[in-house]
């Protein structure tokens, strides 16, 4: 087999080994070096001799410091690198990066379902939300009724979901911190595939009673009804309840009514502006950042000059790169605001007496990654080339249109349960080693970086990006294929291998605040 290896930046000295298994040593590369050691796939090989303490280049900066001499030829692993520092969060490039204006990307629709509110679902889905871990088990015994008694007779409405989750109670409810929690749970039960038809389940005692979790104007007024919403409320603590099948019975008999309206909705053509994506990766490994982060990148453009909406996320892995992103906001009060979340966050994972290199996996240093500088590197570039419009906190809900950097962890479920909150109504996901992610409440598309995983996992992989590494596609022709399944997707056209298989990770809530 060919060698093949992938440089991203001319400044680059070392580059990655890209061919399935790897290169033996004493393959002899294109470029005339001679491999001195086998390198696996995914890492990398230095291109020139690295002196002690001189600076390992990939993506075009440091990635980290050679512990020793490092021979040219040589596998560049993480245990002869050290680790550069965090960038300080003073003195950064303020919006001095004028991206050139790029056309308008006009012409593209989607067949979306339009909310009082202006949002538009991409899903017509019956959302029943809890303020409590305690009634749980309740609402998974009626979810369960609903499907097979209720559902069958309404086919306009895609599926019943319980909005489960471990906060409500036992918990510090007033400390700094909690706001995040409980507006979390509040906008995702605003998620635009929900239709602004909420109902609760409540227990009765716990710490988060219904009208704090909504308070009265949360929720918006409908057409259908004409007069603000009264918070549908089924409490299982109520004197009416005798007996198990008397809550049942409550929540079933709400439910109907929120299914009757739900079904009378239909599909209507909508602008691609309407699409709210929400873009994270998990399981990353060296190709991330070469094949699918980059093709999501592409399309993370497309979006932008369709006049969309994008979040990118995950705080720790743009860490490193944050005078990319504060160079790239459209005014100085967007770079501030991701100074002030990335302080934020610094002193969050100080509090722990960690850093943002608590990021790495196993997983990624085994695909490649030598640190999270590189991870960062490769994760960012999600991102595209566009002007950073907005940036949200954690549990925030989205109000405007463009590149929002939305604040949150870069743990793949609260990643997604914040994107959630935050009004996504379509989520792209990357993964190098692999993960079986899905959501019940959005549509998750993702992206394989490598052939072999998309071979492997072919009924789980909607997109393989690994063709970029292949030479057989460009990351600009693997972009336009995820931009067009993106609307067949929104559209209800295709369904996801997530949603194939019904694939469901539980809501995870990012919950900073103490519990008791
Ligand atoms: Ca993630």
């Amino acid at each position: 087999m060919k060698p093949l290896t992938i440089k991203m930046n001319d400044q680059d000295n070392v580059a990655i080994v890209a061919n399935p298994g790897g290169l033996p040593a004493g393959t002899p590369l294109t470029n005339g070096l001679v491999l001195k050691d086998a390198v696996p796939q995914g890492h990398k090989v230095a291109l020139t001799d690295l002196p002690a303490k001189s600076a390992v280049v990939r993506y075009g900066i440091p990635i980290g410091f050679a512990m020793k001499d490092i021979p040219a030829g040589s596998w560049v692993h993480e245990r002869l690198l050290e680790m550069p520092t965090a960038r300080e969060l003073d003195n950064l490039p303020i919006a001095t990066v004028k991206p050139p204006p790029q056309s308008a990307l006009e012409g593209y629709t989607f067949e979306g379902y339009r909310n009082a509110d202006g949002s538009v679902g991409t899903r017509n889905i019956l959302a029943i939300t809890t303020t409590v871990q305690c009634v749980s088990g309740v609402v998974d015994y009626a979810v369960q009724r609903i499907k097979n008694e209720l559902l069958p007779k309404y086919p306009q409405v895609d599926d019943v979901v319980g909005l489960e989750h471990t906060y409500g109670c036992g918990v510090a409810i007033d400390a700094e911190g909690a706001e995040i929690p409980i507006r979390t749970l509040r906008n995702i039960s605003l998620n635009p595939n929900f239709g602004g038809e909420v109902m609760v389940v409540s227990l009765g005692c716990e710490k988060l009673p219904p009208e704090r979790l909504m308070p009265p104007g949360t929720i918006p007024i409908t057409d259908q009804r004409g007069d603000a919403q009264q918070l549908d409320v089924v409490c299982l603590q109520d004197d009416a309840h005798v007996g198990f099948l008397s809550m049942i019975d409550a929540i079933l008999a709400t439910a109907e009514q929120h299914l009757q309206r739900l079904n009378a909705r239909r599909r209507v053509t909508v602008p691609a502006s309407e699409l709210v994506v929400g873009v994270q990766c998990g399981g990353s490994d060296a190709f991330s950042g070469v094949t699918a982060n980059p093709a999501v990148g592409y399309c993370t453009d497309l979006l932008v000059r369709a006049g969309a909406s994008v979040m990118f996320s995950e705080v720790t892995e743009v860490r490193d790169g944050i005078d990319q992103l504060t160079s790239r906001a459209t005014s100085p009060e967007v770079a501030q605001a991701m100074i002030r979340e990335m302080a934020w966050y610094d002193a969050y994972l100080q509090r722990g007496k960690v850093d943002r290199s608590a990021n790495t996996t196993p997983g990624n240093k085994k695909g490649g990654l030598s640190n999270i500088v590189e991870k960062a590197m490769g994760s960012i570039i999600k991102s595209g080339t566009s002007p950073i419009s907005g940036v949200l906190s954690p549990g925030d809900k989205l109000k405007q249109k463009g590149l929002i950097y939305a604040a949150t962890p870069a743990s793949d479920f609260i990643c997604g349960t914040l994107q959630l909150a935050a009004g996504m109504n379509l989520h792209v996901f990357t993964t190098g080693r692999g993960t079986p992610y899905g959501l019940a409440q959005v549509p998750v598309i993702k992206v394989a970086t490598r052939s072999d995983l998309a071979r492997r996992w072919h009924d789980l992989m909607d997109v393989n990006a690994g063709t970029i590494a292949d030479g057989d596609k460009t990351i600009e022709e693997v972009g336009w294929e995820l931009f067009h399944l993106m609307l067949d997707v929104a559209s209800g056209r295709k369904k996801t291998y997530a949603e194939q298989w019904k694939l469901h990770n539980a809501l995870a809530l990012f919950n900073p605040a103490p519990v008791t």
